[in-house]
């Protein structure tokens, strides 16, 4: 008999068109010319997707299903769909469920409402859905889900997706290319990988409410210090509450339904957060999946009496939320060309691919830095949270020797990681490995992956990785170049190897990426350091960007700029809205309780003068709250002012800029006046559920 609750195995991707079930469905012949087009072998016909489109329709029928909508990823960074039902009516007044293959293949949303960056101007309406067939195809409530690409009637990406799959595209061709120079010329097809280590915060769905700033910004923008933050390191992999295990086998039997593949999950390091990373995938499978997670998360909180905030920084003082990328590359053949084997010295594929990320993490190092650059990430890269601004690659022992050898002239030699004995006889030794772990490096190799940890958690993973894709590709490529006219393969790889080792040794940094040593010392090894959002939004139109983007057909100029500006846009959009909401609730919710509070001060002081008792400490508490209460009624009129001025530049860098030195400082003069009344006013007729109240109750 079953348990009460399903079997793992029964609801793991019930509600995916997956290969299994296409199988099953389609004729041989269709399925087989399915795959061919999934792997860019041979075009689809209309004949195709017409069959395919019928099967999908029957299965999604059967399942409970009335309408499709095309899902796609527009940048706003989010998701969008548009849902059309399957009836389509027969002259007698009847009707019939209809899905063609016309309509599987291609959508026409009006594009006008999405942002484009100026690629279109708000009359040049028509934009086109692609089906992204190598993403599968999947129901969510009575809806079938096709995940697609979206351009514009020009053919401009105007979404998320078809850059990635572009760079993916790109990153296969040069992988192959050197992968024949060194003898593997079996490999047709290299993918990239990508799992996703998601991080969040759950609040309670009665604090929530009552906080403005977290409704409408998504992260606190008042609350002074909870007297226990995450100083007791007791959070981090600490017992799951009950309510919050609750929680998760909710989100994970959701997921896997949709066929994500949700595995692992624990407390993270600050009170109220926490973290979820599936089974690593395909880079496009694994972003789709990313959406659907974050979805998850946040609608299942609901029906848990949570709210999931996935904000970078939702609460100042604690750790921040990001997205750990952990991304390699997996050849057709199986092959993990990042898994170093016991050897490494001498396995020379993996010492090629190793060096080529190194190479373009360094080479590329400030549009990597760009492709993480969003207004909440700001609260975490560079302010002395995990990871810094700056970036740099941590290899780890074994391979930083290797490193270090190549760059000598050759690898001769593997460290090993041997044996750790406990001391007691009734514990396990341990096998080591060869390298300990750095939590603080933005950039880390794993063991056999590459971990990003500068993506901010409430980022799609599509923009860091066609990046990490591209420049990665490009290096592949100069490397092909070079091997494919040389007379002696194995001599001039290692000619190139010493030259990268040579010329990348600054980006290696194997320390404590949060010490101010680091920062002085990461400026004589000149790598970039930059902090702030916009400044690093501005490097994109470097030429060596541009020109690395269009390179591999992954983004022309103009589709560059127009990502550019909307970034630019989206920055200045959200500090906007987050000082609306500082004005809003520091004059209307704060400061009136604050004068209150004043004039109940003003009249107890009376009534003790009167009964002729000399009381310093009314006094004292009076002149104190009122002088806060000045400063906030000035530091808020401050932000008005500034915030009106902001508001109209017109060019996106300069509003951008005025947003980021003037509205922001600003914002934060008005948060320190109102935190300070907050540790003085009792607490009683505080207007706002506190930071104690927020991460410690569930
Ligand atoms: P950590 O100890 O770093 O927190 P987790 O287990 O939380 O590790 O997450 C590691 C992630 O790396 C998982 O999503 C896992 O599937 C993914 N991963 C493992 N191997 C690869 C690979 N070859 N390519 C991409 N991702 C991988
Ligand atoms: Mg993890």
């Amino acid at each position: 008999m079953k348990n009460e609750e399903t079997q793992l195995t029964d609801v793991y991707g019930v509600n995916v068109f997956n290969d299994a079930i296409m199988r099953q469905r389609l004729p041989k012949n269709i399925f087989k010319a399915f795959v061919k087009t999934r792997q860019g072998q041979v075009d689809f016909t209309v004949a195709t997707a017409d069959v395919i489109a019928n099967a999908m329709k029957d299965w999604a029928i059967e399942k409970g299903a009335t309408h499709y909508c095309h899902w796609f990823q527009p940048m706003t960074g989010l998701t969008a769909e548009k849902h059309d039902s399957f009836i389509s009516p027969t002259p007698d007044g009847k009707t019939v469920l209809e899905f063609s293959g016309k309509e599987l293949i291609k959508g026409e949303p009006d594009a006008s409402s999405f942002p484009s960056g100026g690629l279109r101007a708000t009359f040049e309406a028509r934009g086109y859905t692609a089906w992204d067939c190598t993403s599968p195809v999947f129901i969510k409530g009575k809806t079938l889900y096709i995940p697609c690409a979206f351009c514009s009637y020009t053919g401009e990406a105007l979404d998320k997706k078809t850059p990635l799959l572009r760079s993916m595209e790109a990153l296969s061709n040069q992988a192959v290319r050197v992968l024949r120079v060194l003898g593997a010329t079996n490999v047709q097809h290299v993918d990239t990988t990508l799992g996703a280590e998601q991080e969040y915060f759950l609040v309670d769905q009665s604090f929530f409410g009552k906080r403005l700033d977290l409704v409408l910004a998504g992260r606190t923008l008042f609350g002074a210090p909870s007297p226990r933050g995450q100083e007791m390191e007791d959070h981090y992999f600490g017992t799951l509450h009950e309510r919050v295990a609750a929680y998760m086998n909710d989100v994970n039997t959701e997921l896997w339904k949709l066929g994500v593949s949700s595995k692992t999950q624990h407390n993270e390091v600050s009170p109220a957060q926490y973290e979820l990373a599936p089974l690593f995938a395909t880079v496009n499978v694994a972003t789709d999946h990313n959406q659907l997670t974050m979805e998850t998360l946040q609608k299942v909180a609901l029906r848990h009496g949570f709210v999931c905030l996935l904000h970078e920084k939702p609460f100042a003082g604690v750790n921040g939320s990001g997205k750990h990328n952990n991304w390699s590359l997996l050849t057709d053949t199986g092959n993990n060309l990042l898994e170093p084997g016991t050897t490494p010295h001498d396995n020379m594929i993996f010492l090629v691919f190793l060096c080529a990320v190194v190479r373009a993490v360094d080479k590329y190092a400030k549009l990597l830095r760009a492709s993480v650059a969003n207004p909440g990430n700001e609260h975490r890269l560079g302010a002395n949270e995990a990871p810094p601004a700056i970036v740099s690659v941590f290899l780890g022992d074994q391979l930083t020797d290797i490193f270090e050898q190549l760059a000598a002239g050759g690898a001769k030699s593997s460290q090993k990681g041997g044996e750790l004995k406990l001391g007691s006889s009734t514990l396990p030794p341990l096998p080591k490995d060869t390298t300990d772990r750095n939590r603080t490096s933005p950039f880390a190799f794993t063991g056999n992956k590459f971990e990003f940890r500068m993506v901010g958690s409430s980022q799609s993973t599509a923009g860091p990785n066609f990046v990490l894709n591209t420049i990665v590709a490009d290096v592949l490529k100069e490397i092909a170049d070079e091997l494919e006219k040389s007379k002696n393969v194995t001599v001039d790889a290692q000619k190139l190897l010493k030259k990268i080792a040579k010329d990348h040794a600054r980006i290696i940094f194997n320390g404590d990426n949060y010490r101010e040593e680091w920062v002085q010392e990461a400026k004589k090894r000149g790598l970039p350091n930059i902090r702030s959002t916009v400044e690093s939004i501005e490097t994109i139109m470097d030429k060596e960007h541009v020109d690395v983007l269009k390179r591999h057909n992954v983004l022309s100029k103009h589709e560059l700029h127009a990502r550019t500006d909307i970034l630019l846009e989206n920055y200045s959009k959200s500090i906007n809205i987050e000082a609306g909401v500082t004005v809003s609730i520091a004059k209307r919710q704060i400061l009136p309780v604050c004068v209150e509070y004043c004039a109940r001060l003003a009249a107890s002081a009376g009534v003790v003068a009167d009964s002729g008792v000399s009381c310093k400490a009314i006094q004292k508490s009076l002149e104190k709250a009122a002088k806060c209460v000045d400063e906030l009624d000035g530091a808020i009129e401050a932000l008005e002012t500034l915030l009106a001025k902001a508001q109209n530049i017109d060019k996106p860098h300069l509003q951008a800029r005025a947003f980021r030195d003037d509205v922001i400082p600003a914002m934060q003069a008005v948060r320190s006046a109102a935190d300070a009344l907050e540790t003085i006013v009792d607490a009683d007729t505080w207007p706002l559920p506190t930071y104690a109240e927020m991460l410690f109750l569930r």
